[in-house]
């Protein structure tokens, strides 16, 4: 890997001007403290491996440069971030409550109970959640897992799941797992059909492809960074209405609250002998996404605002912990946070609505829009994770979609079109490269991004423009606040210049969850690989029968259309049996034809039209490029 550009002149003169702003409160400590308290064992493993000897996590790397004061390729306010989110290990938040941290992007916390713990959030893979697991039990104690709590639908708070409980466990009723109303369809929505299209935005987002180093990846803002291994499923056995529910679990009172927010569906738990709230991911110790940039729909942020202000009436919380980052310790303190949550969130919300009624589009809004001191001053508002930029964005698209409003932006050109348009107008592109050069000098890296994405889009081989714009970006995620804005700006730097990695960096396999889906959900995967142009003109039935569930389906194609019905009908030209798993590889792995015809029991009636739809099916590429523009598939 090339080495990454030097900070320029502009990017360090920034960062000393950020160390003196005014707005940010260097001098207070609370969260040093707060992150840092009550640590049982911090590991030194250098870092944690999966069954292949692939690593999950990795604790050598960040150590090696995560001390001390900012390095010039970092924004200093995000380098104090990131100071924080390494506190990492097993904690001890209260008597009777521990939390596992900086071991996972996510938290798992562990309640006692008469005779073992309740988990909250069993992190993101199962390697990482039984590492957590075995810290707990070496340093605390090992008592068996009484119930599980998924606080909310995101795969860091579930994904880890069989790293400690079974599904005997589950099935024998000896450990029921709660999540709240709408939890099973939401998984499933979140991470079925648009799943596909995310691995190269995700990587963007969390840095996945980037070196670990103070040039690189330092933060992931929510945590340190994503994890490899087995993203798990096991489904729900209690779930917890809109209204929520007072349970005793194991000799410990419960009280869930319905708790949408960052989450389509999710809850809060109050624990009233231990005076400890869990708020899910509504809260944590920087600005939250209402709008996600590796992609997602918006969220109702006037939902989450208010989730958070009904966490208030827990009057008497003195520990609050949440799904990333570290607590929030004392009464006082637990309720001004909650306060102040709350009101970032309606914040953005209240005053992106009032410029939009004033007609102003999006782009606008994003520039317009900042915070008034009192909050903007608070460090866990501060925008590592979301920003306002962004949300803003996305609460505008959240009520009014895409378009803004103007029939100039209505049918514009397609963007290659448009870029050779208007680089013609403006000279041609060595011209316009000359000048970006010379913006470049002056510190204008968002224009210089902005103008030769327009080159790119018209030459995506032009090696002085990919050049100039990585040395661009590599500024702009040097200067960024953000961590997952940095992280965006690097990877496109690096994409610019080396192209797209040849295997992902880390292995992370999600099948777990697509064993819960309807056999009807899981051919919806394969209707969007349907290669339109391929499939003109041809129609045809199939039948399935599922040997090992007793589930029958047909799918149809007509007008390049994959259409699914449950049962099976007697007009089909063929009738595959297969299991469940088969189905689910075939929809959503690369199957290639001769492996499925192994891999399924029988095929009856005209076997070319089987072989002919998996002829018909795309199979998408696990990277695609993003900033290079640099398209290899054929149509
Ligand atoms: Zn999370």
């Amino acid at each position: 890997m090339k080495q990454m550009l030097p900070p320029s002149r502009i990017t360090e003169l920034a960062h000393e001007e950020a160390c003196c702003d005014p707005t940010f409160d260097w001098q207070n400590r609370q969260d040093f403290d707060f992150a840092s308290r009550g640590l049982i064992h911090r590991p030194d493993d250098a870092a944690v491996y999966d069954s292949e000897g692939n690593i999950v996590w990795h604790h050598k790397a960040f150590e090696e440069f995560l001390h001390g004061d900012a390095p010039p390729t970092v924004h200093p306010s995000l380098w104090r971030h990131a100071l924080l989110n390494n506190f990492r290990g097993l904690f001890k938040v209260t008597d009777g409550v521990y939390q596992v941290r900086g071991e996972s992007l996510a938290n798992v916390t562990f309640v006692e109970s008469d005779n073992g713990y309740i988990v909250i959030d069993p992190l993101t893979t199962a390697e990482v959640a039984a590492y957590a697991l075995n810290l707990l039990y070496e340093h605390v104690g090992e008592k068996p897992i009484v119930a599980m709590i998924y606080s909310h639908t995101h795969s860091d708070h579930f994904g880890g799941v069989r790293g400690m409980i079974s599904d005997e466990q589950v099935e024998s009723g000896q450990v029921p797992v709660f999540a709240s109303e709408g939890f099973v369809e939401w998984v499933l929505k979140e991470h079925g059909l648009a799943a596909e299209g995310t691995p190269s935005r995700n990587a963007y987002m969390y840095g996945e492809n980037l070196p670990i180093s103070a040039t690189g990846l330092v933060d992931d803002g929510l945590g340190q960074a994503i994890e490899g291994g087995q993203v798990t499923y096991i489904a729900p056995t209690d779930i917890i209405g809109r209204d929520g529910a007072a349970l005793s679990i194991d000799g410990v009172p419960v009280q869930f609250m319905y708790a949408p927010g960052e989450a389509p569906t999710g809850m809060h738990c109050y624990f009233p002998k231990l005076n400890t709230l869990h708020v899910a991911d509504n809260c944590y110790m920087c600005m939250h996404n209402i709008y996600t940039i590796r992609g997602a729909f918006p969220r109702d942020a006037l939902q989450w605002a208010d989730s958070v202000a009904q966490s208030l009436k827990f009057t008497d919380t003195e520990y609050l912990v949440s799904g990333h980052n570290w607590p929030v310790f004392g009464k006082d303190e637990v309720r001004t946070f909650l306060g102040q949550q709350r009101d970032g969130i309606k914040f953005m919300h209240d005053q992106t609505l009032r410029l939009m009624n004033f007609g102003y589009v999006p782009a606008e809004i994003a520039n317009k829009i900042e915070f008034p001191p009192s909050l903007a001053r608070l460090w866990h508002l501060r925008g590592y994770y979301g920003t306002l930029k962004h949300n803003v964005r996305g609460i505008y698209a959240y009520y009014l979609g895409w378009y803004d409003g103007n029939p100039a932006t209505l049918d514009e050109l397609p963007p290659r079109t448009l870029a050779r348009k208007t680089l013609e107008y403006m000279g041609g592109v060595t011209a316009v490269i000359e000048r970006a050069q010379e913006d470049y000098e002056q510190g204008n890296y968002r224009w210089v991004v902005h103008v030769l994405n327009q080159v790119l889009w018209t030459d995506p081989e032009n090696m002085a423009a990919r050049e100039l714009a990585s040395a661009a970006h590599t500024q702009l995620g040097y200067s960024a606040e953000n961590a997952t804005w940095r992280n965006a700006y690097l990877s496109a730097a690096i994409e610019l210049t080396q192209g797209l990695p040849e295997t992902p960096k880390l292995h992370r396999a999600l099948r777990d969850v697509t064993r819960s889906m309807s056999v009807l959900h899981m051919l919806d995967a394969l209707s969007i690989r349907l290669n339109a142009s391929r499939a003109a003109g041809k129609t045809f039935i199939v039948n399935w029968i599922l040997s090992d569930s007793a589930e029958l389906a047909h799918s149809e194609i007509c007008n390049c259309v994959l259409n699914h019905r449950d049962g099976n009908v007697s007009e089909a030209h063929a009738t595959v049996t297969l299991t469940r798993s088969v189905i689910g590889q075939m929809s959503l792995e690369s199957l290639n034809t001769n492996q499925f015809v192994d891999l399924v029991e029988a095929i009856e009636g005209n076997v070319d039209v089987v072989t002919e739809l998996l002829g018909l099916l795309d199979h998408f590429p696990h990277w695609f490029p993003v900033a290079s523009h640099d398209y290899k598939f054929e149509e």
